[in-house]
């Protein structure tokens, strides 16, 4: 293969410590590669049904309820698949009849095909809005499951999670949250189920979903989960209940995947918790959308502020300089995956800022991009 690239080398005294800014998998903090290197062949490789996996999968729900501050009665439920499973699952064991659900780009669309798909169900409502912005829901009393998304990935909107209070009958509010959950407050006084994938925020690897459930949850999933409805054993979210409670899964999980999200909780738990991890990425974001702002050639591309992620930041740049290309050099000098969401089409560069990530690494990535964005045209 030719190498097209122009030959634009990054000093290396600019570099960032670390050159991971996906969104998904995303940076593992050393320390932690490090420890699960360590606990080696005292936990990798052994039984997930003896007491060294379940304790740590019991410290990773009782991580979640810690750092969650989840109330009284909330459980914390761990299944094998990753959120893409989890909306399967959602189908069978959380929707009972029909859902509503926010779309505004790539992630909240596939829960929506995933229950419209569904022949056990009615078709839902789905509200949608333009990428760069995000819907609102609306009470509606045939609605029984409220599927929102905290931050969607694909385009670096991050709205509010609320519960509506004009909703009388008490549909259970369901969040994708897969790419914040540890990175942006939430209060479980908004939401039923906060569900998740662990290759975000929580610096771990992918395969396996998480989701803190409320008591109204829980009593969603046991009736229907024991009525007459069809559901495959590997997704019914009854089964992975009773196994979660035992600290277990169903199936056999990935152990590397448990053991690095505890160690990326209790690293959050150690250092002060929700309010530090959000600390980070408050910092992270700042730095990038006041940089997008003050510079030129740059602008962010969700334009209204409150709406910006703080956990995955996506910055347009003027259609003289192209994105792709800047993405390309960054990645020859080990700075990666800043590309922009292959399906939204823009001249874009799309960062993860999730709490792994260095505030003071975010500070260098722009001063990388300006070098490399300086040059192009020599
Ligand atoms: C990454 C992501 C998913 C998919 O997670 P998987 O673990 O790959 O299933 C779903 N929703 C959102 C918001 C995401 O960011």
């Amino acid at each position: 293969m030719t190498d097209a690239l122009p030959p634009i080398v990054i000093p290396e005294q600019l570099k960032p410590s670390d050159g991971r800014f996906g969104c998904g998998p995303s940076k593992i903090r050393p320390e932690a590669v490090a420890a699960l290197a360590e606990a080696g062949a005292d936990y990798l490789g052994t039984s997930h049904r003896q007491p060294t996996v379940r304790g740590m999968v019991g410290r990773l729900r009782e991580g979640v309820a810690s750092l969650f501050t989840l109330p009284h009665g909330w459980e914390v439920v761990v299944g094998n698949g990753g959120s893409t499973v989890f909306w399967d699952a959602a189908t069978f064991g959380l929707i009972e009849t029909r859902s509503q659900h926010l779309v505004f780009g790539e992630f909240s669309s596939k829960f929506a095909t995933a229950a419209e798909r569904s022949p056990h169900l009615e078709t839902p409502s789905v509200l949608e809005a333009p990428a760069g912005s995000a819907p609102e829901a609306v009470a509606d009393p045939e609605i029984d499951l409220y599927a929102l998304t905290h931050n969607e990935t694909s385009t670096g909107v991050a709205p509010p999670v609320r519960r509506l209070t004009e909703d009388a009958t008490g549909g259970l509010v369901a969040v994708d949250a897969t790419s914040a959950a540890g990175g942006i407050h939430w209060d479980p006084l908004d939401v039923d189920v906060y569900y998740f994938s662990p290759q975000k925020c929580l610096a771990s690897d992918g395969s396996m979903y998480i989701a803190a459930c409320s008591p109204a949850a829980i009593e969603r999933i046991e009736s229907l989960t024991r009525s007459e409805r069809w559901i495959p054993a590997s997704l019914d979210l009854g089964v992975a209940l009773d196994n979660s409670r035992k600290d277990q899964t169903y199936n056999t999980p990935a152990l590397a995947t448990v053991f690095l999200a505890v160690h990326q909780i209790e690293w959050l738990l150690d250092n002060g918790g929700m309010p530090f991890a959000t600390g980070r990425t408050t910092e992270s974001s700042t730095i990038i959308y006041s940089w997008a702002e003050a510079t030129e050639w740059t602008t962010p591309f969700v334009s209204d502020p409150a709406l910006r992620s703080p956990v995955v930041a996506t910055v347009d740049l003027d259609h003289s300089i192209d994105a792709t290309l800047v993405s390309k050099i960054l990645r020859a000098n080990g700075i990666v995956d800043t590309e922009a969401y292959r399906k939204l089409g823009r001249n874009q560069l799309r960062m993860g800022l999730f709490p792994a990530v260095e505030p003071a690494d975010v500070a260098s990535l722009t001063r990388c991009i300006e070098h490399v964005v300086e040059r192009l045209g020599d």
